[in-house]
């Protein structure tokens, strides 16, 4: 079986709880959601207006696929970066399939390897580098892989691996028993549920029971994360809240600013750290825009 991902790099975690650490991103192709409505102005119309016609792309990548951007363009860096709906479109579409690559575990481990300041996980001064498990979503159809990945010799020295998920995605027995008999790396859920502001429904986004799932993994770790634009969605976080310790789950909370555009960010980012402190919620920047801006890679 090969991974279909889109690109791996080597930053610093900019999100949730681990924002600042050292770590390689390794972006999986494929996602079960759209997410079309982020960063779409709310005064235009309804959010929903896209899904109930039924319409599969968001009309920024509406403009590329018509542009024939996906024909033209030679290198996924060289994809344009687009400022509305999900952030990751060449890791969704399948008209962006090409610009992914398709490698044995042995090859992606090369790759990731081939990333770290010294060859190797865990580096001489002790601090270990995170690998994140990011896309897309993750945890849809590559789960027996990453067993296959995680056990490879060279990653023995792997301490910490997140898996940043939209939470909707069961996990296969064969993977949870794994995972609940190694002791060699924590394992940190970090669940992005998708709230209206992204234009995915209530029903299919919002998942207790797989949030609650994912916390039973022995020693593992979560939280729940929210992007959130303005009081609408905040008021919405704190019904999801609700619906989640009802379905059995305390974990932190962190809010984070809708980002996209770096100056969008900057115009959030108090309001956001406000609400959290009212609330007692965790707040996250969006540490890799304010260092590195909206790019690839980062
Ligand atoms: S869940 Fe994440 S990867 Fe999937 S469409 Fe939404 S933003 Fe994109």
């Amino acid at each position: 079986m090969k991974l279909r991902y889109s690109e791996a790099f080597y930053s610093v975690q900019g999100e949730g709880k681990f924002v600042g650490v050292p770590s390689v991103f390794l972006r999986t192709f494929g996602c079960n959601f759209r997410c079309m409505n982020f960063g779409v102005d709310k005064s235009v119309g309804d959010r929903w207006e896209q899904h109930k016609r039924g319409e599969r792309y968001n009309a920024e990548v509406k403009q590329l696929l018509d542009k024939k951007v996906h024909e033209t363009t030679e290198e996924f860096e060289d994809l344009p970066i687009v400022h509305t709906g999900c952030d990751t479109y060449a890791s969704i579409y399948p008209e962006f399939k090409h610009f992914n690559k398709l490698r044995e575990v042995d090859e992606v481990v090369e790759h990731l390897l081939s990333l770290l300041p010294e060859g190797k996980w865990t580096m001489d001064n002790g601090q270990d580098v995170h690998l994140i498990m990011t896309g897309g979503e993750p945890l849809l159809a590559w789960q027996r892989l990453y067993v296959d990945l995680f056990e490879h010799p060279r990653m023995r020295d792997l301490k910490n691996v997140t898996f940043e998920t939209n939470t909707t995605q069961h996990l296969k027995d064969d993977f949870v028993d794994y995972l609940n008999t190694q002791d060699r790396f924590e394992v940190t859920w970090s669940c992005s549920p998708k709230l209206s502001v992204s234009g995915e429904p209530w029903e299919t986004a919002i998942k207790p029971d797989v949030a609650l799932e994912y916390s039973r993994v022995d020693g593992s770790d979560l939280y729940l994360k929210f992007v959130v634009a303005d009081q609408d969605d905040v008021n919405e976080v704190a019904r999801a809240v609700d619906a989640y310790r009802e379905g059995g789950l305390e974990c932190p909370v962190y809010l984070m600013p809708l980002g996209g555009r770096s100056e969008e960010y900057s115009l959030n980012v108090q309001e956001v750290a406000n609400l959290c402190m009212e609330r007692g919620w965790r707040f996250t920047p969006r540490l890799h825009i304010s260092l590195f801006g909206n790019a690839w890679g980062t």
